[in-house]
């Protein structure tokens, strides 16, 4: 089983922003307030908030290694 987490930018009430920097002034978006962290892969539905960027990329990768662990040393369950 391979999983793999993305950040992405998300607006204010929670949803992704798609927009590119140009988009952004052309269209409604709101405005980025900050990212999600997700990881994909195995029904997996962790999802992480925060404002920092490289945070959420350390928690992600954390998470990713509890997939390891899991995986490799099935135990204590
Ligand atoms: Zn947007
Ligand atoms: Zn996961």
């Amino acid at each position: 089983m391979r999983y793999i987490t993305t950040i992405a930018p998300v607006h204010e009430d929670g949803t992704e922003c798609t927009h590119s920097g140009r988009d952004q002034r052309d269209s409604d978006c709101s405005g980025r307030d900050g990212y999600r962290a997700s990881c994909a892969g195995g029904g997996c539905t962790w999802t992480k908030s925060g404002t920092r960027a490289n945070a959420l990329a350390e928690d992600g990768r954390s998470h990713l290694t509890s997939h390891l662990t899991a995986s490799f040393a099935r135990r204590g369950v």
